[in-house]
This record gives C-alpha cells, sequence and structure tokens, in this order.
C-alpha cells in the first residue's frame, strides 16, 4: 500500500494566497496576497498559514511541522528570484521583515522582526550594495535588538542602556547624530548583550534566524499581551485562532534623503474628511513613526518635498478605497524614490469619523445603506456620548499636544501602567501618562479614563490603541517632560505630581492641569442620518427611562421613540414633594394619608403633565410606586444620632431659659436681650416628637429583605389611596392635555406583579377613576394598562396575566435578580467579579442579560403571554434594553420595543437595526451568551 503523503499548504506566495481567506493566511498576509494581485507595487514575499501556528502551538515539544522550512526555502528562493537578491548572499543580500497577522487586526499586539538574514558577511554586502555604511549598521543593530528581545527573550532594557551610554559618550541626542562607527559599537555592544543572556552566540545563518523568528511569532499568539487583547475585545477563536507568518523582502526607507517611511490613512481618521492623511519621516524606517522615536511631519509636506511620490500616494489612496470600499490604514516605504505599499487594513477610526465616512461613501456609491449600518459598531457611538470640556470654561492649557483621540478626560495623573490598572480598578479616575507607550502598557490603557503622551504622532501607539478604544488622548505634548521615576511630569513652571488632578481634550490636544467642567456631546448630522436609515430596518423600537419632562426632552433629542419607564418615585424625592411624602408615611389613619395626598395629587398632574406635552404623541408609560416606603424616611442611626443632638440643645435649651430669666432682672422691662430667640423649649420639644415619631415608624416599617418585601403592587394593594392618587394625576393630566388639544398616549404600568389577582385588583382602581375622571373632564382618555416582569412566578403566570394586562414590560434588573438569587445591590462589588475572572460566569447577568436563565424566562412568558392575547406588546426596561448584544436577543424573542436610558438610546437605535439586519442576513440569531 502507499503511504499516504500529507499534502497540506502550508505557505503561499503573495501571487498565489486568497485574498479573501483572512482566517487561513490573516488580515495582513491576505492583503498583502490582495494588494499584490490588484497590481500594487508590493515588495515580494509569502505567507506561512494561521492553521500551520495552531499546528506548532498544539505539539508538545512546541516544534515546527515537518516539512514546513522546506517548504520555506523554495519559496525564499522564488523571492530571492523577484528581488534579484540573495538570501545570505554576501554579495548581494536579501534581507526579510518576519510580521505576525491574525485573522482579526491587533495592533501592536504580536511581534515583528526587521532585517532579517544580516550576519557578519551580508552585512558587509549591504554596505557595498547600499554604498551606506552607517545605513547597513543603523540596520543591523535594529536587528540584533528586534531578535534578541522578540526571538530570544532578552530583556530590552538591556539593548536600552547600550545604546544611551554610546550616545551619552559621544554626545548627542537624536539617533539620526550618530555615525557609522558609533553604530557599528552599538551592534557590538548588542552582540555581547545577547551572548551574555543567552549564553549563545548570534546565529549567523540565515535560515537558522528565519526559523526561530517564524517560532517566535508563532509562540506572540500565546503571550500575555496578545491574550489581554484578545479577552477584552472578546476575540474568539472562530474570530481568529493562531497568527500567519508573513515573510517579505525588506525595503528601506532610510536609505537618504530620497527615502522615507510613513503610514497613511485614505480619510482622516479623526474627522472623517475625505482627504489623504498621513505622517511620514525621511531618511527613516517604519518603526520610527509608530514607536514615536522622531516626530513626523505630516503627509502634505511631502508635496512639497517629493511631489511626484505625494501624487502617487494620491493614486494609491484612491485604488486602495475603490478596491476595499473601506477606509484603509496603509503603510508604505519610499526606497530611493519608489513607492512600495507594505501593508493596507481597514482604518481604525472614532465614532465621528467612521460614522461620517460610512454616510459619505453611501452617497459616493460605494457602499450600501445596510453595509453603513453594520459597519459601526452600537457600543462605538458611546463615543459621540463623551463630554467635551465646556466652553465657557476659562481654564487655560499648560500644554499642547497632537490630538489624537477626541473626547475630553479627567482624571489623576499616573506614569506608569501597573499602578493605572491598581488605581483605575480601585474606582480611581486614571489618566495615564508616559512618555510614549508600548504595547505592554495595553492594562494601564484599559483601567484609564485619558492617554497622554509626551512624543509621538497621531499614529504613534498611544493614539492607535485609545482610538480603537474610544479613550481620549492627547499624543506628543513635546511640552511636557515625563520623570517616570520621579512619578512626576514637568511642563513650563509647573509640575503634575503622581495623583494630581489633570484634563485632557483629546478634540484639540490641550492638557489642563486640574478639573475642567465637562458637558454633553453634541451629535453630529451623519449620525442623524444614520439614525435614521437604522430605524428604517429596525423592528424594535426604542423607548427612553425618563422620569422627568427634562429627561424626557433630552430623550427626544437621542431620538427617543417615546417613554418605556417613567418610575414615579424619583418625583417624590424632590425636595419639594419629600416633606409631604414623609407626611403621608407617618399618617396614623387613612384620613391624614388622604391629606398628604391630597396635596401631592396636582404636583404628580403637573408632572406627568409635563411629560406628555413633550413627548406628545408618543407612548408614555408610567410605572407606579415601587421601592419600599421606608426608602424615602432617614435611616435608624441618622434619626437615633438627631435625636441625640436634639435632646442636647434640649438641656441647652433650660439653660436659654435660666439666662433669660435672670436677665429680666437685671435690666429695664422690654429692653431685655431676646435671647429665647435663639431656640424655643416648644420648638426642640416638636422637633424631638417629630423625629421620635419618624423613628418609631422606621423601625416600624423595617424589613430583613427589603427589595423581597413591602415593595411595588404589594404596597399599593395595602395602602390603596397611594395608588388612586398616582392612577387619578395620570388620568387627569392625560385628560387636561386632551382638552388643550394635545394627544397623549398614557400607560399605566404595574411594578413587581406576581398573580393575576393583583393586577385584577388594581385594574379594578384605573377603571374606576378613569371613567370618574371622564365624566368630569367630558373626554375619552385611551390609557392602557400593563404589567412589569419582573418576578419569576409572573413570567410563569404569563398566560394568566395576558388575560388582564395590554402590555409586558421586563424589568430585568429585578428578574435578574430574582433568577439567579444574587441581590442586585451587593452583588457586583462581592463575588461577582471573581466569577468573572475564574469563567464561573461569562459576564456580569446585571450589564448583558443572560440569555440561557433569564432570557429564557422572557421568551417562555412572551409565548405563553401571547398565547392569551395575541397582540401582547412586549419590551424590556431594564438596564439590559440599552445593551447591543441584549438587544439582539430581544429582538430574536419577538419583542415590540426595549427602553434605556436617554443618551443610549442612539445605541439601542443602531442596535436595533443590526439585529434585525443580521437576523436577514443569516435566518436567525444564536443565543450562545
Ligand atoms: C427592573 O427591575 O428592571 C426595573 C426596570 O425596575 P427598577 O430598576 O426600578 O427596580
Ligand atoms: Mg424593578
Amino acid at each position: 500500500m502507499d503511504v499516504v503523503m500529507t499534502t497540506k499548504k502550508r505557505v503561499f506566495s503573495f501571487e498565489e494566497g486568497d485574498g479573501k481567506n483572512k482566517q487561513l493566511l490573516g488580515g495582513k498576509g491576505a492583503n498583502l496576497c490582495e494588494m499584490t494581485q490588484i497590481g500594487l507595487n508590493v515588495p515580494p514575499g509569502f505567507t506561512i498559514t494561521t492553521e500551520t501556528c495552531l499546528e506548532y502551538l498544539a505539539h508538545p515539544a512546541r516544534q515546527l511541522p515537518k516539512g514546513l522550512m522546506d517548504e520555506v526555502r523554495q519559496h525564499i528562493k522564488a523571492v530571492e528570484e523577484k528581488s534579484g537578491k540573495g538570501f545570505g548572499d554576501a554579495a548581494n543580500p536579501l534581507l526579510v521583515s518576519v510580521r505576525s497577522g491574525s485573522a482579526l487586526s491587533m495592533p501592536g499586539m504580536m511581534d515583528t522582526i526587521l532585517n532579517l538574514g544580516l550576519n557578519i558577511d551580508t552585512l558587509k554586502g549591504l554596505i557595498q550594495q547600499t554604498g551606506n555604511e552607517r545605513f547597513a549598521y543603523d540596520a543591523y543593530r535594529r536587528f540584533i535588538q528586534l531578535f534578541g528581545k522578540i526571538a530570544l527573550g532578552v530583556n530590552e532594557k538591556l539593548f536600552d542602556e547600550e545604546f544611551e551610554d554610546v550616545k551619552r559618550k559621544v554626545g548627542v541626542k537624536q539617533d539620526l547624530e550618530l555615525s557609522a562607527r558609533d553604530l557599528r559599537e552599538i551592534s557590538d555592544r548588542f552582540q555581547e548583550v545577547l551572548e551574555r543572556a543567552t549564553g549563545q552566540p548570534f546565529p549567523e545563518d540565515p535560515y537558522e534566524q528565519l526559523e526561530i523568528a517564524i517560532q517566535a511569532v508563532f509562540n506572540s499568539w500565546m503571550g500575555k499581551r496578545a491574550v489581554d487583547y484578545r479577552n477584552y475585545h472578546r476575540i474568539t477563536p472562530e474570530m481568529a485562532n493562531g497568527t500567519a507568518v508573513n515573510v517579505v523582502a525588506m525595503v528601506f526607507g532610510n536609505l537618504g534623503e530620497d527615502s522615507a517611511t510613513g503610514v497613511g490613512f485614505t480619510r482622516y481618521p479623526d474627522t472623517g474628511e475625505n482627504k489623504l492623511y498621513g505622517e511620514y519621516l525621511t531618511n527613516a524606517q517604519g518603526e520610527d513613526v509608530v514607536a514615536g522615536i522622531r516626530t513626523p511631519k505630516p503627509i502634505d509636506a511631502l508635496h512639497e518635498e517629493m511631489p511626484d511620490l505625494y501624487r502617487q500616494l494620491q493614486e494609491l489612496r484612491h485604488k486602495l478605497e475603490r478596491h476595499y470600499r473601506e477606509v484603509q490604514d496603509f503603510e508604505f516605504t519610499i526606497e530611493k524614490g519608489r513607492l512600495y505599499c507594505l501593508q493596507t487594513r481597514n482604518g481604525k477610526m472614532n465614532a465621528t469619523a467612521g460614522v461620517r465616512t460610512s454616510v459619505e461613501m453611501v452617497r459616493e456609491g460605494l457602499i450600501s445603506k445596510p453595509e453603513a449600518l453594520l459597519r459601526i459598531q452600537p457600543e462605538m457611538l458611546e463615543q459621540l456620548l463623551f463630554p467635551r470640556l465646556d466652553p465657557t470654561a476659562k481654564a487655560k492649557p499648560v500644554a499642547r499636544g497632537l490630538p489624537a483621540s477626541p473626547g475630553a478626560a479627567v482624571g489623576h495623573a499616573v506614569f506608569d501602567a501597573d499602578r493605572a490598572e491598581k488605581l483605575g480598578k480601585g474606582g480611581e479616575r486614571i489618566i495615564l501618562v508616559r512618555e510614549e507607550t508600548k504595547p505592554e502598557d495595553i492594562h494601564g490603557f484599559f483601567a484609564a479614563a485619558g492617554i497622554l503622551t509626551s512624543r509621538g504622532g497621531k499614529t504613534s501607539h498611544a493614539a492607535v490603541v485609545a482610538r480603537g478604544m474610544g479613550k481620549p488622548c492627547v499624543a506628543g505634548a513635546e511640552g511636557i517632560r515625563v520623570d517616570v521615576q520621579l512619578r512626576q511630569a514637568f511642563v513650563g513652571d509647573h509640575s503634575i505630581k503622581e495623583g494630581d488632578l489633570i484634563t485632557l481634550d483629546g478634540t484639540t490636544g490641550d492638557v489642563y492641569i486640574g478639573e475642567v467642567p465637562t458637558k454633553e456631546a453634541a451629535f453630529s448630522p451623519e449620525l442623524d442620518i444614520l439614525l435614521v436609515w437604522a430605524d428604517e430596518v429596525a423592528r424594535l423600537r426604542v423607548m427612553a427611562n425618563a422620569d422627568t419632562p427634562d429627561d424626557a426632552r433630552r430623550a427626544l433629542r437621542f431620538g427617543a421613540m417615546g417613554i418605556g419607564l417613567c418610575r414615579t418615585e424619583r418625583m417624590f424625592n424632590a425636595t419639594d414633594r419629600l416633606p409631604i411624602v414623609i407626611d403621608m408615611i407617618l399618617a396614623e389613619t387613612p384620613e391624614q394619608r388622604q391629606h398628604a395626598l391630597d396635596r401631592l395629587l396636582p404636583i404628580q398632574r403637573s408632572d406627568f403633565k409635563g411629560i406628555f406635552e413633550v413627548m406628545s404623541p408618543r407612548p408614555v408609560t408610567i410605572r407606579l410606586l415601587d421601592p419600599p416606603i421606608h426608602e424615602f424616611l432617614p435611616s435608624e442611626q441618622e434619626l437615633t444620632d438627631e435625636l441625640e443632638q436634639l435632646r442636647n440643645l434640649r438641656s441647652l435649651t433650660r439653660g436659654v431659659d435660666v439666662l433669660a430669666g435672670t436677665l429680666s432682672f437685671m435690666y429695664p422691662p422690654n429692653t431685655t436681650p431676646l435671647v429665647h430667640q435663639l431656640a424655643e423649649m416648644r420648638v426642640v420639644d416638636e422637633a424631638i416628637k417629630k423625629k421620635e415619631h419618624m423613628l418609631h415608624k422606621v423601625r416600624a416599617l423595617h424589613e430583613v429583605n427589603p427589595m423581597l418585601g413591602h415593595r411595588g403592587v404589594r404596597l399599593g394593594l395595602t395602602f390603596p389611596e397611594i395608588y388612586s392618587m398616582q392612577i387619578r394625576a395620570v388620568i387627569e393630566a392625560a385628560a387636561e392635555c386632551l382638552k388643550a388639544g394635545i394627544r397623549v398616549h398614557p400607560e399605566i404600568m404595574v411594578p413587581q406583579v406576581c398573580t393575576a389577582q393583583e393586577l385584577c385588583r388594581v385594574r379594578a382602581y384605573v377603571d374606576g377613576i378613569k371613567s370618574s375622571v371622564e365624566t368630569a373632564y367630558g373626554v375619552k382618555v385611551d390609557l392602557e394598562f400593563g404589567t412589569m416582569m419582573e418576578v419569576v412566578r409572573a413570567c410563569m403566570r404569563a398566560e394568566n396575566l395576558a388575560e388582564v394586562a395590554e402590555f409586558f414590560s421586563f424589568g430585568t434588573n429585578d428578574l435578574t435578580q430574582a433568577t439567579f438569587s444574587f441581590s442586585r445591590e451587593d452583588a457586583e462589588n462581592k463575588f461577582l467579579p471573581m466569577y468573572n475572572d475564574k469563567h464561573i460566569l461569562q459576564d456580569n447577568p446585571f450589564e448583558v442579560l443572560d440569555v440561557k436563565g433569564v432570557g429564557k424566562l422572557m421568551e417562555l412568558a412572551v409565548n405563553w403571554g401571547r398565547a392569551t392575547r395575541p397582540n401582547l406588546k412586549v419590551g424590556i426596561c431594564g438596564e439590559h434594553g440599552g445593551h447591543p448584544q441584549s438587544i439582539r436577543f430581544c429582538h430574536s424573542v419577538g419583542l415590540n420595543y426595549v427602553s434605556c436610558s436617554g443618551p443610549r438610546v442612539p445605541i439601542a437605535r443602531l442596535a436595533a437595526a443590526h439585529a434585525a439586519l443580521l437576523e436577514k442576513g443569516r435566518g436567525g440569531v444564536s443565543k450562545t451568551v
């Protein structure tokens, strides 16, 4: 029998790889193939597949698969032919870069090695080939440094120390000022560092170098940085599994003044403006731009410096956009006057730019509306809701850097990522301040509210990562000197110590000492357009949770289609009402209570009227009183403390009495000083009596478990006069509006319901009050009556509840609490973070709807409810109603609407559109949470 040979192809040249297969070739590899195949000038090279990476990682001893290096050798031969150079050829050396690249772009998360193939022989060849000794030694020292750090794990500080030492010795500040001799010395020192650290000489054989480098790139897939990044961005193996390795012939931007290197965006990544954006450095290598070692020049300067190449770059920009139909972020190198495109990927943009470019690309006929909608992740819109600095604030900036990622951030300055992480986790607002950032600072980014660097451009690591995360960033604020050792920064006459409050404006690049007041963000016209498109395709309607006319007005500006939850207790807490509410609670008889309620009625009526007027003619769902009433009273501790103080005052007041009596003997009548005005016994006694009464009530109302106690409908049925007052206020407000010609659509919703009996009783109040108000006002009020679904039993009895309720609204805050038996007040501060860390639970169920448990109950309740009442309207008003992933689930189980806080309404509108589009595209939604 023949031996079956494995024929799996592990290596693809750029001419043969499938540019669409990012899973196999990684994003970068696929793009290099695609770019080559559409005729862009890409240096020759090949890609080793992600599958090979997985094979390698699965090997117990992490060995490269058999035969791989033979395939690699064949491909190197092909690159030699295409480039006319030889790998290891001392006379005409071919150097290559070895780069990582997974299916999803993970900027800076994995490793790249440049100038591979250099050794003592090829170095000489390179000097001859280029006639530039300085360049060759610079390339050589870079290679040893990167190879040492990445492939052999040598601490980079050891290289940095030697580098700085030589610079100090020869008295230069800029790397560019180093001579060939200096760089040669640095290369020698680097060789020694490497040999000392590894106990091995530097590998001279280029193929050995290549083999080690390939393994290092594969290993970097499982490095801490990459794993953290995948966890944070929830990148699953289905999305990206393993990294490819791209081996590309080196081209050099540092061969002299006719060479350059840079990065470009086909449109402005911060504003979305349809213009070439980019930065470049003449006579430099790509990493100089990305690492921010030298501050690059704006691309427009190239227009002056190399006009023909500028024109070629413009051509490249149009070619890329026409082909990819998405904004591209590309790297280019000019080697002795010849333009090479080294890589391209979809540009990471902030929300402003993402929205603008998507809308404009629809207008330009490049993409369709659904494509534009799906291009913007709903969470991204959060950025547009970021605060800006209050324009009326008089603060003066102390420094200005590059506006690298917009938005304003205030926080305490912290100078290293570890401390930023620690303090940020403790709940402090942090601004991470660095000279420049590196990929290993990533955990500091997660914790920070904003990022400030003193070096680097808009495409430096800090800028790119902050933009991706939507965090404000000011980069390259060169007026600031950062001293990490001292944990201090210096700017002009000021110093910023660790913990000092500072403010960043990522939109202008300004840096302020202290806290500057901020203001809400405004909508761009393009966002309005995009959201109108979203509403056209969405099936879910998006309501707002709003409790006051002001809230309602704001929600309307965000595009709310009604109010899905008006929590009436929030109105009770206003200072003009609280004393009346307290009187109502302290009432000993129904008459006393009614007296207080009679005073509350007109107040509530005018609140509701205000909301109806703002929202007219949209629906407004008003929830009857929900919380346990003790929440309106001070705590037992507060009252006991206050009573103690009043009793002390009582004995003092007795002293005042004695003083008053004494003075009356000392002064003629009518001239005695009015000491009684200070405090009067009667008044103090009255205050004590009131407080004692309150304390008594607080004790009487005390419950061990108030969230499961006397609240919601249970309270409403115990004190029917409270609910009756609220119902009357709603219906009278509606009647007044109707009489004034304002169209209203009120809905009354009952909280905490667990049995249809409860609903029937409240419904009876509603019906009775409605007909009496209608008679009194002579109008017909169109009112819907419904129930919150926030108790497990309510879900189980949905069929019966739907006989009485015309709509259901899932209160998933309470329903989550009830389903898990986790206290919604405490779980998030106690054990939930640990549950998430240990993956006992994937998410915080109070943030991300637990589809498997809570969602299952919802689905059952929807189906059972509609079995009774087929046109039953169903919505959600818990926090999950504003969470995109949860919204998709709500769509999939047939809810009619979601309701969330005002500023999240745009996010929910877009998420609702995504849900509809993705359902169409994929024939349903997977429920995998
Ligand atoms: C809920 O429980 O989800 C809800 C909206 O009500 P509240 O948060 O006011 O209890
Ligand atoms: Mg609730």
